[in-house]
């Protein structure tokens, strides 16, 4: 599709090659195992993932797993499938943070050991009294001044499960009145007893923080550029504090960008997980949710996907992108290859009175309407038909072109027809129409008239029913919980509507999940795994137009 985009993060890189600085760049892609991917996610996934292949270079996918309490291997395994669904390979460089924890236990030592770090009993609660405010220093823990005889026997009876959690953390020596409090002797390492980690087990009852996890586990893996989002450029002294400041075999350099904010939806982990776990969604792959696995199940395509990242390009403003973006992505894409398909979502029933019973006869009808390489495909047609609802209207507004009472419409591909009664039951709704079919009008138009309007059918008796699920927005406001509200206070009730009587053309009797097909007049939609022989579920990806401010 489009190449990708110049930006200040590949200029960079590309200066950094240019300059002979690195031979090769080695970026790396960072979840937590404590969720699903995200759209968000999928922007660092493109930048760090496609940098490295566009520039020849390597591209780790490492967990960050020092927090083990969320975390667990259904996430790690659903990051690896998210990752390769999008179209990128790790190859073998599939790391873990806690692949460290023994390294960088000892590189604590060597700070110990240098006195730039020590082991210090406040609580928590009395740490943050220490710690200051931004506009007032912070003040020396009474056990900064350790010695560091007592400092790496305290550190050692911490790893060998001597104390209780809270009752000591192991702290960078710093500088209490740095005016970034990042800076002022943040925590290095807390005792968590009783936690089973995913990867290591009960081995451990001392983790390392982020901050001191994330610069060594890069310069570990020979990372020479570290690309996170912009909350973490506070972050970045620290950073480069600790890889100045231990012995690791590499400098990578710390590079902010802009988080990506999509309206209408939330993407912190602990929303998307509340979402879940209050039963707002049906789970992660929920199409309405904005992770990749809802994506994927609401009928999004990886390239669609990628051209969006590329698009909303790489920046360090912060700004919201438009649900419309988004869609418009795989609104092209679909547009250019989903074959077209009748589906009628709301059937009323169509008698043809002078067509004979018993008779079918077959419509050709070409797949796609630009691309004849997508071939053609036949239909029934038959005395008995479903139209839409909406495609009929008694007493119709002005302008309306399609079937009215002594009005005529043509059938896709098929005749022209005309409604000659309307039959209603005793409730006084329309159940049926009965309509004559100008059988001289197959491929040609009528004689002496004009019919304007096109409306798609299928044969009643050789259609599929179907389950199609029709989506909308799965918050009600741009920025849910703006103003410090609840955000579920602004979830969308009717964010999906189910329609379980729906006739589809024959043609899609046995499709798979994951199939995409463009419901000609509808909208695109994708066959959903809920899907069985006998009955098909589809999920509506989007619509044909951008309606979003409309
Ligand atoms: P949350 O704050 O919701 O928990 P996170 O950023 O902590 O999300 P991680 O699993 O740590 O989630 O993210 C992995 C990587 O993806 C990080 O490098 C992070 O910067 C990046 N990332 C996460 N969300 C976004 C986003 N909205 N836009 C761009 N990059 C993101
Ligand atoms: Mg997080
Ligand atoms: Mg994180």
């Amino acid at each position: 599709a489009e190449l990708p985009r110049t930006h200040f993060i590949r200029q960079i890189v590309e200066a950094d090659l240019a300059s002979g600085k690195h031979d090769r760049i080695i970026t790396r892609f960072p979840p937590e195992p404590n969720g699903y991917l995200h759209i968000g996610h999928a922007k660092s996934i493109v930048l760090n993932f496609g940098l490295a292949k566009l520039l020849g270079g390597r591209c780790n996918l490492r967990f960050d797993d020092t927090n083990p309490h969320k975390e667990n291997l259904e996430f790690v395994e659903a990051i690896q499938t998210d990752v390769r669904w999008l179209g990128f390979d790790w190859g073998d460089r599939c790391y873990f943070a806690s692949d460290y924890f023994e390294p960088l236990y000892g590189f604590a030592v060597e700070l110990i050991e240098k006195g730039l770090a020590y082991v210090c009993d406040l609580a928590a609660e009395e740490m943050r009294e220490y710690r200051g405010t931004l506009t007032e220093p912070g003040r020396d823990s009474p056990w900064r001044a350790r010695s560091v005889a007592e400092n790496l026997d305290l550190f050692a009876r911490m790893r060998a499960g001597e104390f209780p959690d809270g009752s000591h953390t192991l702290r960078a020596k710093i500088d209490m009145a740095s005016p970034n409090i990042n800076l002022r002797d943040p925590v290095l390492y807390r005792i968590k007893h009783g936690v089973v980690h995913h990867q290591t087990g009960s081995t451990w009852c001392l983790y390392p923080t982020y901050d001191y996890t994330h610069p060594i586990s890069d310069a570990l893996e020979g990372v020479t550029h570290s690309l996170c989002t912009l909350e973490f450029e506070d972050h970045r002294p620290l950073y480069e504090w600790v890889i100045a400041n231990v012995s690791v075999p590499s400098r990578p350099r710390q590079i902010e960008f802009s988080r990506l904010n999509l309206e209408y939806t939330v993407m912190s982990k602990r929303r998307l997980t509340d979402l879940v776990g209050e039963s707002h969604v049906d789970g992660w792959d929920d199409p309405r949710m904005p992770t990749l696995a809802g994506l994927r199940r609401r009928g999004y395509t990886p390239a669609a996907i990628r051209v969006f990242c590329e698009r909303i390009g790489i920046t360090k403003s912060d700004n919201r992108v438009e649900m419309a973006m988004l869609e418009n992505a795989i609104r092209e894409d679909l547009d250019a290859n989903a074959a077209r398909r009748l589906a009628v979502l709301n059937p009323l029933k169509v008698v043809l009175t002078n067509y004979p019973e018993g008779r079918t006869e077959t419509i050709e009808l070409a797949n796609h309407p630009k691309d004849p390489e997508l071939g053609t495909r036949t239909l029934p047609f038959a005395r008995e038909l479903y139209i839409d609802r909406a495609d009929f209207e008694e007493t119709p507004p002005k302008g309306f072109k399609r079937l009215i009472p002594g009005g005529e419409v043509r059938l896709r591909g098929a005749y022209v027809i005309r409604c000659d009664e309307v039959v209603k039951n005793d409730a006084g709704e329309i159940v049926e129409l009965r309509c004559w079919a100008d059988l001289d009008t197959l491929g040609k138009n009528p004689e002496g008239r004009k019919v304007k309007g096109v409306i798609h059918w299928v044969a009643a008796e050789q259609a599929v029913v179907a389950e199609v699920r029709l989506y909308d927005r799965l918050f009600n406001v741009p920025m849910p919980g703006a103003g410090g509200s609840d955000y579920r206070a602004d979830l969308n009730p009717e964010s999906l509507q189910v329609l379980t009587g729906v006739r589809l053309e024959p043609n899609l009797r046995g499709v798979l999940p994951g199939e995409r097909f463009q419901f000609e007049r509808e909208g695109y939609f994708v066959v959903d795994p809920d899907s069985n022989a006998e009955r098909p579920v589809f999920n509506l990806t989007v619509g044909l137009r951008d309606t979003w401010g409309k």
